[in-house]
């Protein structure tokens, strides 16, 4: 069963975790939480020339939470920021409305969110680098 695999790829990220560590003085640096579910996350990035050389994230809470900024670390490397805006407002988008292929294994966050309260926990790592993209004037 697909929901099987889902619960797979998001296990897998939990327990391997990608990415995982602080970047001391990274350009980018962002912390948020999720009261509801008790997850804490920040994610880090350094750019150069144009392009995320490193994501990184360190944080604790649900699987979901875990997995979800392990998932960003390893989709968000090597782009460039206007690419990594368009990934995480589809990812976003794919958390309020429907699954989407084209988004690969971050469909099996959408797969395993079965309440509106657990939406938090997957988009919470997204959302803070969203926000650390807002902030970080790229000098
Ligand atoms: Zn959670």
């Amino acid at each position: 069963m697909i929901q099987d695999l889902y619960k797979e790829i998001i296990l897998d990220h939990y327990k391997r975790p990608r990415n995982r560590g602080e970047l001391k003085n990274a350009d980018l640096e962002e912390r948020l939480n999720n009261p509801l579910c008790g997850d804490e996350v920040t994610v880090y990035a350094n750019l150069r020339d144009g392009r995320l050389d490193e994501v990184a994230f360190t944080g604790r809470g649900c699987s979901i939470s875990q997995a979800s900024a392990s998932m960003l670390a390893e989709r968000l490397l090597g782009k460039s920021r206007e690419e990594a805006e368009k990934e995480i407002k589809a990812f976003l988008e794919m958390m309020r409305t429907e699954e989407r292929e084209d988004l690969g294994d971050l469909a099996a966050l959408k797969g395993v969110v079965q309440t509106p309260n657990r939406i938090r926990c997957a988009t919470l790592a997204w959302d803070a680098f969203r926000r650390g993209l807002e902030g970080e004037t790229g000098a």
